[in-house]
């Protein structure tokens, strides 16, 4: 025999994302325009002086070009 209860299970749903770098929203249930973005998640490590941090950012389309216009090197860029 099986028994059943229902339950409320709560989520962490994902509702807006803002630019880190000019706090555009880029994302947002309510846009019905789809853009997309950048989202930067690194765990660091113990060679670097932030052991153990997360660190977490997003960037609009507008802000990931501009900031790598600042890079030596491009970004590798290949297709599916
Ligand atoms: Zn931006």
């Amino acid at each position: 025999m099986q028994k059943f209860e229902k339950k409320i299970i709560k989520n962490n749903v994902l509702s807006e994302v803002y630019c880190n770098k000019c706090g555009k929203l880029i994302y947002s249930d309510e846009i019905k325009e789809k853009v997309d973005y950048i989202d930067v998640s690194k765990e660091w490590g113990y060679f670097s002086n932030k052991d153990m941090e997360i660190h977490h950012f997003d960037l609009c389309e507008q802000c990931y070009d501009e900031l790598i216009k600042t890079f030596k090197f491009q970004p590798t860029k290949t297709k599916k």
